[in-house]
């Protein structure tokens, strides 16, 4: 049986379908990560293909069969353009990593208002321009490792149990544990050590604070040392390609 759902949703990808349709993949509020056709969708008058585009945030209707693995999308709203992130190309690079986590490690059908929201958010956030758009990527990558099931905790050595107070000391930080003390950080191989200063933001991006007085600089250095991580802990995850290049 099919149902009409209506629902929000942010356009991850896309591809085209036979000469003249095309498939979406979103990522909604009611259901999850789902794909869905679009009929005529590749027609340059079809309204639904070009509202239906890479990072806009549209309202949707759609005809959700259960058995069926690609849903029909029969009705697309604009709810936000993104401008300001594709007047920027850093921030279009960026935001479009945030697209390749759920392309890559989110799974279809599930629903998760949590993650729903935060990417809802986050591409607000690129959109204000607040801050470097690295520094906003590293706030959702944070959330995203943490909701994933790979909470980094920045109060607790992985590997001793020994308290660290984040905010007045320096750490480590390995592949296999996370995050390590000083004396382990000395003690483990492959280890690579982390300034005080790199620490203590990475705690307060964890409790969400809004500054964070990071550079790009030191966005990008945390985020590759967790992008290693993450591709240590789920071998078929093969790193953010949008970014490799900034
Ligand atoms: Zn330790």
């Amino acid at each position: 049986m099919s149902v009409i759902i209506t629902t929000e949703a942010v356009v991850i990808n896309s591809y085209d379908f036979s000469n003249t349709s095309k498939i979406v993949v979103l990522y909604t509020q009611k259901l999850g990560k789902i794909s869905a056709m679009i009929k005529a969708g590749r027609d340059k008058n079809s309204k639904i293909g070009r509202t239906a585009d890479i990072l806009n945030l549209i309202s949707i209707v759609l005809y959700n069969k259960d058995m069926r693995e690609v849903q029909l999308l029969t009705q697309a709203d604009m709810v936000a353009y993104f401008s300001n992130i594709r007047e920027n190309y850093d921030a279009l690079l960026y935001a479009h990593a945030v697209l390749e986590l759920f392309q890559y490690l989110v799974k279809e059908h599930e629903e998760n208002q949590r993650l729903y929201a935060g990417l809802r958010k986050i591409l607000y956030r690129f959109d204000q321009r607040a801050e470097p758009p690295s520094v906003t990527f590293l706030r959702f990558f944070v959330f995203f490792i943490e909701l994933a099931g790979y909470e980094l905790s920045t109060n607790y050595c992985s590997n001793c149990g020994q308290m660290i107070d984040p905010m007045n000391s320096s750490a480590g930080f390995n592949n296999t544990a996370g995050v390590l003390c000083s004396e382990c950080t000395q003690k483990m191989t492959l280890t690579v050590s982390v300034s005080q200063e790199l620490f203590s933001a990475l705690h307060c991006l964890k409790s969400g604070a809004v500054q964070t007085g990071l550079s790009q600089e030191q966005a990008s250095r945390l985020i590759s040392m967790l992008e290693s991580f993450l591709k240590y802990q789920i071998p078929e995850f093969q790193g953010l390609k949008s970014i490799k290049c900034i």
